[in-house]
């Protein structure tokens, strides 16, 4: 599985930003085997677009959708409007939008569907807060999150031939160290996403489950990517902070390169 390496700049970079970013971030920094995403603001995804061209290396994805195609939902998009601007991918129940607007489990799934309607892939967001860590109840909060996206994906038997890789990738971000400066330990994290996998493995199907990538978010910098990416079950990172900078996305971009990701 290749390596993924993706960004959430949040509520930054406007379109001028936008091509700044771009004339100055070289995809090269990312080698063979590393795909580099930026997830930016719906605003900017036009002009993302029209500076990167249609095949670029460079994924490109919004940060939230609504579930609807259209209609009377002022301040919203559409997945739909959010492909016709140019976006492959979308973020889903991201804990900003978790704990600053309310979004629920249920919400998220139907956001997750309205993403692969629109025929892009929805980047699901999944992670506990610092209290349901300590109270024990990671799975729980992780398992409760996970539940709803994966019952519209439907399941294949184990082992089923030909399964192909879905449109989807989940991120496991903890809540307690999204722009908070700490990180989770590579332990930490490995053993989120394997029980992440045998959630995958037992909703879709061992062969499905296997080709969805998990991504680790919260915190992830230059300096500490290799160490959280050398961990076998995380198959790439989702960086927020960090991925505003050219030079610092394209130094987590290099440190990911030459992994091999399980
Ligand atoms: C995020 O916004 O998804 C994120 C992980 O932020 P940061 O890297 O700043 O913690």
């Amino acid at each position: 599985m290749e390596t993924i390496v993706a960004g959430n700049w949040k509520m930054h970079h406007g379109p001028a930003e936008t091509h700044s970013f771009l004339d100055r971030f070289t995809a090269e920094a990312a080698g063979d085997g590393v795909r580099l995403l930026l997830f930016v603001p719906a605003l900017s995804v036009a002009a993302a677009r029209a500076r990167l061209g249609a095949g670029a290396g460079i994924g490109l994805g919004v940060q939230n959708v609504h579930w609807e195609a259209a209609g009377a939902f002022t301040g919203e998009i559409s997945a739909e409007m959010a492909r016709g601007a140019g976006a492959d991918f979308a973020l889903v129940g991201h804990s900003e939008r978790r704990q600053l607007f309310g979004e629920t489990d249920a919400e998220t799934a139907r956001k997750a569907a309205a993403v692969r309607r629109a025929g892009m892939t929805p980047v699901v967001c999944v992670g506990e807060t610092l209290e349901e860590r300590v109270a024990g109840r990671l799975q729980e909060v992780v398992g409760g999150q996970l539940r709803p996206v994966l019952e519209t994906y439907g399941r294949t038997p184990h082992g089923a031939a030909g399964a192909g890789s879905l449109p989807l990738m989940i991120a496991y971000e903890p809540v307690w160290a999204i722009g908070t400066g700490r990180t989770a330990t590579p332990e930490d994290a490995g053993a989120a996403h394997a029980f992440i996998r045998a959630r995958l493995a037992g909703s879709l199907g061992a062969a499905r489950g296997a080709c969805v990538p998990i991504l680790y978010g919260g915190s992830v910098h230059a300096a500490n990517a290799r160490e959280l990416l050398d961990v076998p079950e995380v198959n790439g990172v989702l960086v927020g902070g960090a991925s505003l900078d050219p030079g610092s996305f394209a130094g987590i971009a290099s440190a990911a390169s030459g992994r091999e990701s399980s």
